[in-house]
């Protein structure tokens, strides 16, 4: 416990004083080389000399309270100077399988006070802090993160809406409590509360297309378990089964301006190797985002499921062209042709269990989410046996193209 409020400690004074502190002594310099050059310059206002002269007391008003932060901050450092923290801290997370989001910054802090921001020990938490934060409600950890790389000179770019306490114009954008902290089910596959506009864009073509997605979400151009894959042999043994067990409940669907997206009420779940994933959504690709020998399906439906420790599992299943899908008809009468906010009509319900073949045999890897922030640590199961679909319904979805293109295996292995 001590431990851990010592790691938030750390990482609030590390934000205040080290990185932002940082920031704002840029600022500064950047006033006195203005003021340098309004000088020399005979032609130069009066007007805007005081003006620039008033930015640069502003910014000595606000040195005093860096210089307290700083004090402080030394403090923490002579404190830790030995490095039996630190090792003692390793050692501790040694131990554990997974760390937290949280806690991945606060051992990045820790290493960057005690060995460097530009260390490789230091870069790397922070980068796999930015990997496994959730994008929805861990905005302040992707920050944290995101700020500490640029600091220890990482190509990483801090997104706008990462605000900072030393910049007033961010303030106002920003404004109020971190709404992302009250995410709800209603969210879609990369986190992000459907229907909400975001300052960061992606999509599936052009200057916003998955090859762009690195730009922003460092995960999709670095990582190196991207979903999907070609699947393809040689396969491994698959070691366990999966078992849907899905139940009816109130139709909730979406268009979130990526896919239709159906949120799953409470109640349904997977079973993979007897351990329960509850279902929260499902949602569609077109064409199919996984290959099979190379080739896609014309379409792929993604279950998305959760466990209690926010492990994620996916459940693909290919539809192929063919008969009708009575499933399929239910929904597309009742999916919005245009982004906008979740429906839920009145008394239709929906059973999951409609879309799945009868057969559960899989595919197996470790993969990420197909969608930014392409977030590592996704177990996906495609299922062997396809379902049918018309090419009238394939063409009644409103999205043309919405697939990621297969990524770079990496020697992980595929159980089948
Ligand atoms: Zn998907």
């Amino acid at each position: 416990m001590k431990r851990i409020l010592f790691e938030v400690v750390l990482a609030a004074s590390l934000a205040a004083a080290g990185v932002f502190g940082w920031m704002n002594w840029n600022d500064g310099q950047a006033n006195v080389v203005k003021l340098t050059e309004l000088t020399a310059d005979s032609e130069s206002s009066v007007q805007k000399l005081a003006t620039a002269e008033a930015e640069v007391k502003a910014n000595g008003a606000e040195l005093g309270t860096l210089k307290v932060k700083t004090q402080e901050l030394d403090a923490v450092k002579a404190a830790l100077a030995s490095g039996e923290t630190l090792k003692d801290l390793e050692a501790l997370y040694k131990k554990e399988k997974s760390l937290s989001a949280e806690r991945q910054v606060g051992l990045g802090a820790l290493r960057l006070l005690t060995k460097g921001s530009q260390d490789p020990s230091t870069i790397e938490a922070f980068r796999k802090a930015l990997v496994i934060a959730d994008w929805g409600s861990r905005k302040k950890v992707i920050c944290a993160a995101q700020i500490a790389l640029a600091a220890g000179g990482e190509k990483v770019d801090v997104l706008g809406d990462c605000a900072t306490p030393g910049d007033k114009s961010d303030k106002q954008k920003v404004g109020g409590p971190d709404k992302a902290a009250h995410a709800d089910s209603s969210k879609d596959e990369h986190g992000a509360k459907a229907g909400e506009k975001h300052a960061v864009h992606w999509g599936y073509e052009g200057a916003m297309g998955p090859d762009r997605w690195g730009d922003e979400f460092p995960t999709c151009a670095k990582g190196k378990s991207q979903s999907p894959l070609n699947i393809k042999g040689p396969f491994e043994k698959a070691q366990f089964g999966v078992a849907p067990d899905y139940k009816p409940g109130q139709l909730k669907i979406i268009n979130n301006g990526h896919t239709i997206q159906v949120n799953v009420p409470p109640g349904s779940k997977l079973r993979i190797d007897s351990k329960p994933f509850e279902l929260v959504q499902f949602h569609f690709h077109r064409p199919s985002e996984e290959q099979i020998d190379g080739k896609p399906a014309a379409m792929v439906v993604h279950f998305v499921h959760k466990n209690d420790a926010g492990r994620l599992a996916v459940l693909g299943v290919l539809l192929k062209e063919g008969n009708e899908n009575p499933g399929i008809n239910t929904l597309w009468a009742h999916a919005p042709q245009k982004e906008g906010p979740e429906i839920a009509p009145e008394g239709v319900m929906f059973n999951p269990a409609n879309l799945l073949p009868r057969e559960y045999e899989f595919y197996s890897y470790e993969g990420s989410l197909t969608t930014p922030p392409c977030t590592e640590g996704v177990r996906f199961f495609i299922l062997k046996a396809q379902v049918n679909i018309t090419k009238e319904q394939v063409e009644q979805f409103p999205f043309k193209k919405n697939a990621r293109p297969v990524q770079p295996q990496n020697g992980r292995a595929i159980a089948g």
